[in-house]
């Protein structure tokens, strides 16, 4: 079977967008509300000849009491059953409480993790990622999956890993 990649991250960061970038298709779907993705989903994706299954995740109730604890533990479920993880962040905003909960998951997770640096849709936000660098998950790539920049160099880089 085909390596499985989990895209993780708190609600409206861009993974829904991101997958759709991978896939080359309007597929997951995406919405300016938070938390639309029902549960998990999966789609067969491919990257420099490498075939992968990518799941994206999401589907908690936005405003929902303990949020962060919801967010971590759907995306330690992703995790679990994943080969290689991509971290979607958004570096418009930065690092938040819930980025901090599913980061702090991750830590115990000794597979391959990608950090993505969404949103990066100007040099200087392209710069801004680099402050990413402190969360300690390695190699912070700027991303813009709205516009289709730099997802190839973070691809490049899991597909690497898989
Ligand atoms: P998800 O909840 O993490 O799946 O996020 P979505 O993919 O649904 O995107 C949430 C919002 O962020 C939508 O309005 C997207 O258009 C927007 N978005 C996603 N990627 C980018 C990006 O690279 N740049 C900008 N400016 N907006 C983005
Ligand atoms: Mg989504």
């Amino acid at each position: 079977p085909d390596p499985v990649v989990a895209v993780v991250g708190r609600p409206n960061v861009g993974k829904s967008t991101l997958v759709n970038r991978v896939l080359g298709r309007r597929e997951a779907v995406v919405e300016d509300t938070p938390g639309v993705t029902r549960d998990r989903v999966s789609y067969k994706a491919e990257w420099n000849g490498k075939n992968f299954t990518l799941v994206d995740t999401g589907g908690w109730e936005q405003d929902a009491r303990g949020i962060h604890k919801r967010v971590a533990d759907q995306a330690e479920l992703a995790v679990e059953n994943a080969d290689a993880v991509l971290l979607v962040l958004d570096v418009t905003v930065g690092v938040t409480a819930t980025d901090e909960a599913v980061v702090n998951m991750l830590r115990r997770v000794k597979k391959p993790i990608i950090v993505v640096a969404n949103k990066a849709d100007s040099p200087q936000l392209e710069i801004d990622a680099t402050a990413l660098w402190s969360l300690g998950m390695g190699e912070p790539f700027p991303v813009s999956a709205l516009h289709g920049k730099g997802s190839g160099d973070a691809l490049d880089a899991l597909v690497k890993a898989l």
